[in-house]
């Protein structure tokens, strides 16, 4: 059971611990590459939009194009509209005008046939019963043609109305077809119109559809933008945290080496060359000033020089010359912070003029450590270590022993 419980924990464990490392970039150089990405994919989706604004922009052209197609159409349906209605009106002016004609036609022929039965009824009484047995009127004037009493005036009177009523008829059968035929153009239209409406109605779907998309890749592109921003702030905070870690652990580094030094120096042994001594401020070779005779440097100093002036800037360490007891440290007038050694064997060294002293009288030291730090304490014209070497009470030349 404890097992299980203890591999169960341990699960939930790197599961969470997997979880921190998909949701947030481990460095600051992979924030800044998801920001980028993330800068990319907003980019794109923008243009995305652009694109289909464009789309939208042209489908509305066609659009428009496609309604004035259908307004100069339903002009022309009106138009062939009028014209029906102008023809139904000729048409029935005509069908007036032919009712007319055979009224006509039929009225000479009555009082043709009064007139000629008139006449035989007075005289040639042996045709009217030929004429009046006529079938129909052609036959009638077939017969005619072969009596001779008829009247010219009337035959050529019934011929002239038979022929107004043949050309009135030809003339609404004209007129017919032509509204028939104008029917047929509208119905064209109609259906016309139907096709472009439809063609009007899958526009208007497309851009509605269109829009649509440009609505919802708007809402992505603010996602993204919004994403790609806190993408960057979080890369931006990242790089700020990694280097205010880096800061603070150089800070932190920089203080406890201080702090360490200020209590007794870096604890480091240098020790250089392989006589009695060992430099005090090794790689600081240049003097300033030598031992024995020179002239003051400053008023009331000595021109005897008891010891050798090592020029190096503040803060550089000193090492001591040798194992020994330190027998004196601390400020001491014209020496400023000054350091004794005594070696043994009738041997002291002094250390002057220091900014800093990392040991105390009755400090046992040995041959190379870090004693103090060089400064311009006392009388001094600048940043050195003045190194004395005393010999059974008095001062010798240092680089005698270096
Ligand atoms: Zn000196």
């Amino acid at each position: 059971m404890r097992g299980k419980k203890l591999v169960s924990l341990l699960l939930v464990g790197m599961l969470c611990s997997g979880m921190v490392f998909t949701s947030e970039a481990s460095s600051a150089s992979e924030a800044k590459k998801e920001a980028e990405e993330a800068k990319e994919k907003a980019e794109e989706a923008k243009e995305k939009s652009e694109e289909l604004e464009e789309q939208k922009e042209q489908a509305e052209t066609e659009k428009q194009a496609l309604a004035a197609q259908l307004d100069a159409l339903l002009t022309e349906i009106t138009d062939i509209e009028d014209k029906i209605f102008n023809k139904q009106e000729e048409i029935s002016l005509k069908e007036d005008e032919l009712i007319q004609a055979r009224v006509d036609e039929n009225d000479q022929y009555e009082s043709m046939k009064k007139r000629i039965k008139y006449m035989y009824e007075n005289g040639n009484g042996q045709f009217v019963e030929i004429l009046f047995e006529a079938k129909d009127l052609s036959d009638f004037l077939n017969k005619t043609e072969y009596i001779s009493s008829i009247s010219d005036y009337d035959r050529d009177m019934l011929k002239k109305y038979q022929q107004i009523v043949k050309d009135v008829e030809a003339q609404e059968a004209a007129l017919q077809q032509e509204q028939e035929e104008m029917e047929a153009m509208q119905d064209e239209l109609i259906a016309k119109q139907g096709s472009l409406e439809s063609l009007l109605a899958t526009k208007e779907l497309e851009i509605g559809g269109l829009k649509e998309e440009i609505d919802s890749n708007a809402e992505r592109v603010k996602k993204l933008e919004a994403a790609a921003k806190a993408a960057a702030d979080a890369a931006r905070k990242k790089a700020e945290a990694e280097a205010a870690a880096k800061e603070a652990a150089a800070r932190e580094a920089a203080a406890k080496k201080n702090a360490a030094v200020s209590e007794a120096g870096s604890g480091e042994i240098v020790v250089s060359g392989n006589g009695t001594f060992t430099h005090p401020c090794p790689g600081y070779t240049r003097i300033s000033s030598q031992f024995g005779y020179r002239t003051a440097p400053l008023r009331g100093a000595s021109t005897n020089h008891k010891g050798t002036d090592f020029a190096a800037p503040t803060g550089t360490p000193i090492y001591a010359a040798a194992g020994g007891t330190v027998t004196s440290a601390r400020y001491s007038g014209s020496a400023g912070n000054m350091i004794v050694i005594n070696h043994g064997g009738g041997l002291q060294t002094y250390y002057m003029h220091c900014s800093r002293i990392f040991v105390s009288a009755g400090t046992k030291v040995a041959k190379g450590q870090h004693i103090g730090a060089v400064g311009t304490t006392g009388n001094s014209t600048g940043p050195h270590l003045h190194f004395q070497v005393m010999s059974g009470g008095v001062p010798v030349n240092a680089m005698n022993y270096l």
